[in-house]
């Protein structure tokens, strides 16, 4: 039987973070189901074309993991001002929209003005703290008309789930709500350009967003790539791993999906397995596609309209020319499902034809190259069952001194310097004997 001190589950950001913190002071198994490092931040390469799972932007705000992860990059890296958009009522302005309303038609722009100055002589918007739901806090803080002409549809058609259910303790970092004074200027003339946590973004000059993973994977030790955690025992500290039998463990750090890890724990008592079963989550289908004769220089738009399968498209090659061959483009178009398949053959349809309406590009012959890839898990679900739940299991996590981190791991909305952060911290508690 195969001894380690730490057994990590999963070689994502956060996994290979934490085997960064543990390698040379502990005897350290990390196993990764696929052949690749990176889990979602990996990069497929196809007919000279380099897909991400979407757009994987580096958006860093803390020092340690900024100067770890500008460090791991070294000299293959750039720093892009953002240049994202909406589209909405056949015409694009700039992102976000409830500061650029200038450019919809008079009406729309009237209607979201007043319902604005309404919700806030009514009080006005603070961050979502989880008390009330997204339709709810929406509407408090920019009003009836930014809700329904972008705030609502958008997010219904990326969360997948009912608005009325879902609460808002994601929001603070994710949806600006801009000033008074920059939603009023924004309405009659150019809007401030830099509001959002996404203003500016680092992104890798080669290799896509893979090339951070793979970066850390040289730093990291006991890595296992191929291999599949099955089950585990938490109380006796064995697991289960394929093609390699039992393993023997002291602590144990998973970033698998949080759901998915209580299933594979023989141990689990039964309130637990409820608690994970009430975890809900949506899935992503990244349509990928090389084309020809692509003029725009934008990086990503949203996608507010019934008439768009997608609720967000971009062209990573003006993230990095190297993701495409010369003279083509490629673009990552994201449709979400509660979960349900999807059909592709007329998903893709529907999608080149967004993107000719929107005028992104002509028409389907200018297609070279596609590829689809499926997130199963990819943005957890925030409502009251979750808000139940997490502390449940995390305080059997506790009690067996295990710790589930990352995205998946911790059930939470969360971005890759995040999973870095929560890895680093992961591996030092184990080293500080915590
Ligand atoms: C559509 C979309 C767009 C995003 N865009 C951005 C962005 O622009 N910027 C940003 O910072 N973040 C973005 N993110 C978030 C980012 O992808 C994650 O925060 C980060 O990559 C998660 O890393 P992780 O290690 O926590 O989890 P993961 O990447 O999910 O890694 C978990 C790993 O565990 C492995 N695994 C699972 N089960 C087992 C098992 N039983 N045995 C062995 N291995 C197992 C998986 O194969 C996987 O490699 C985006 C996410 C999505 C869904």
């Amino acid at each position: 039987m195969i001894r380690t001190d730490a057994l990590i589950i999963g070689g994502g950001l956060a996994g290979l973070s934490a085997a960064m913190a543990l390698k040379g002071r502990k005897k350290t198994f990390l196993a990764e189901r696929e052949v690749r490092y990176g889990g979602l931040a990996a990069t497929i390469r196809k007919g000279g074309f380099h897909f991400d799972y979407s757009g994987h932007l580096l958006h860093l705000r803390w020092p340690e993991t900024t100067r770890l992860i500008m460090g791991a990059l070294g000299a293959n890296v750039r720093t892009l001002r953002r240049d994202a958009r909406v589209f909405a009522h056949g015409r694009w302005t700039p992102y976000p929209f409830q500061a650029n309303l200038a450019a919809m038609p008079p009406a729309v722009r009237s209607e979201c003005v007043a319902g604005f100055l309404r919700a806030l002589a009514a009080g006005g918007g603070a961050p979502g703290d989880g008390s009330e739901t997204f339709d709810d806090w929406s509407r408090r803080v920019f009003g009836a008309g930014i809700s329904r002409h972008f705030m609502l549809p958008y997010n219904a058609k990326l969360w997948q789930y009912p608005l009325d259910r879902l609460t808002t303790e994601w929001c603070a970092p994710f949806v600006p709500v801009p000033s008074p004074g920059d939603i009023i200027k924004g309405a009659y003339g150019p809007g401030a350009s830099s509001i959002g946590y996404n203003a500016v973004f680092h992104y890798p000059r080669r290799g896509g967003i893979g090339a951070l993973a793979s970066a850390l994977a040289l730093k990291a030790g006991g890595t296992h790539l191929g291999i599949e955690v099955e089950r585990v025992d938490l109380r006796a500290r064995r697991a289960r791993v394929r093609h390699f039998g039992e393993i023997s463990f002291r602590r144990l750090i998973n970033t698998a999906p949080l759901d998915e890890f209580v299933a594979m724990c023989a141990d689990a008592p039964a309130e637990v397995r409820r608690a994970a079963a009430r975890l809900r989550r949506n899935s992503v289908y990244v349509l990928n596609l090389g084309a020809r004769g692509v003029r725009s220089d934008m990086h990503w738009g949203y996608f507010p309209g019934a008439a768009f399968p997608f609720y967000r498209a971009g062209i990573a090659s003006n993230f990095s020319r190297r993701l495409a061959p010369d003279g083509q483009a490629s673009f990552y178009i994201e449709i979400a499902t509660d979960g349900r398949p999807l059909d592709l053959e007329s998903a893709e349809r529907a999608c080149v034809k967004g993107l000719a309406a929107c005028g992104l590009i002509r028409d389907s012959r200018q297609v070279t190259e596609k590829m689809w890839l499926k997130i199963p898990c990819a943005y957890v679900i925030y409502d009251a069952d979750r808000a139940r739940a997490l502390p449940v299991i995390a305080g059997w996590l506790k009690e067996r001194r295990a710790r589930s981190i990352g995205r998946y791991g911790a059930w939470k909305y969360s971005f890759m310097e995040e999973s870095v952060r929560e890895g680093l911290e992961a591996g030092r508690e184990i080293l500080s004997g915590r």
